[in-house]
């Protein structure tokens, strides 16, 4: 596998690439790689030529200092991981200072609404940042097609979005949410969790599915009760929000329309770590 750090490099080579006309897939992440970012890579390694990883950890979308310092890298091991995957994936793993040039702050970016509720509400500048560096990212790769996981559902929206107001010529893949069997989406996270944490996590993905047994039976207050009922059991559990949203638009609704798509969402800080989930209601 080819490594790159610096952007230069990394152009020069994917340009000679591009001459003989390969498809190029492109998975952006933050490293700490688990089999949910595989999931993406795998995807990416069959429907194109090569695949370009790249691991950075973007300090703009963090809003919480603690949380950016604290978030897990593991360089070698990814580096392992990406290798028993395939020859045709190339790593651009650039630092701060590569993707920011000294000037480590959020460009404006107009969501609409996309980016008032759930994440966006209780992230302040998150989607921001999110943006940003993919922005960035998009321009240096020059990919065919991008994958991006449903597990931050709000995000790929706003990447579609993105990708669609800026005219890129760029194929935003959906892959679904990967879990452990009992129900946990896996998340780089989830490393800052203690098996007892981990396990009292589960309940994110029970109140998740409460939500979509019911969904078609239940009014949506009874559904925002029982959830917060089951979840109260849990002093670890500290809930940031419970949202059923139409999957487009992403606002929360009060009210069930006929034949739209929902989602419910969930975020929640577990023993000190925050993780979010979502999952499809019809
Ligand atoms: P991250 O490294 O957390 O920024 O994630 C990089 C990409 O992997 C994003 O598109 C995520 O949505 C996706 N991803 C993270 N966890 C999962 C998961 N459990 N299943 C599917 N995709 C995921």
């Amino acid at each position: 596998m080819i490594i790159f750090n610096n952007i230069v490099g990394f152009k020069n080579h994917l340009r000679k690439l591009k001459n003989d006309n390969v498809k190029i897939g492109f998975v952006p992440t933050m490293g700490a790689l688990h089999n949910g970012h595989t999931s993406l890579i795998k995807k990416s390694v069959l429907e194109n030529d090569y695949s370009v990883v790249s691991i950075f950890i973007n300090p703009t979308q963090f809003n919480n200092i603690n949380d950016y310092k604290s978030y897990p890298i593991n360089i070698s091991r990814d580096i392992e991981l990406l290798d028993s995957i395939s020859e045709n994936i190339i790593l651009f793993k650039p630092d701060t200072e590569e993707i920011y040039s000294g000037k480590v702050v959020s460009d404006s970016y107009d969501f609409g609404d996309l980016d008032k509720y759930m994440e966006g509400k209780h992230r302040k500048g998150h989607f921001q940042g999110v943006a940003t560096v993919v922005n960035k990212l998009f321009e240096i790769v020059s990919a065919d097609n991008v994958y991006f996981g449903e597990k931050d559902f709000q995000q790929l929206r706003i990447i579609e979005v993105l990708v669609q107001k800026n005219g890129y010529k760029l194929n935003v893949i959906r892959c679904k949410t990967i879990r452990q069997n009992d129900g946990l989406a896996l998340s780089s996270r989830n490393k800052k969790l203690d098996i007892s944490s981990q396990n009292i996590a589960t309940n994110l993905f029970k109140a998740l599915s409460f939500a979509k047994k019911n969904f078609d039976t239940l009014d949506l207050e009874v559904i925002y009760a029982k959830v917060e009922d089951l979840l109260q059991n849990f002093p670890q559990i500290s809930i940031d929000y419970f949202a059923i949203a139409d999957e487009n638009d992403l606002k929360p609704i009060k009210h069930k329309k006929k034949n739209q798509k929902y989602r419910a969402f969930i975020a929640a800080d577990i023993s000190g770590v925050r993780l979010i989930d979502n999952i499809k209601l019809y």
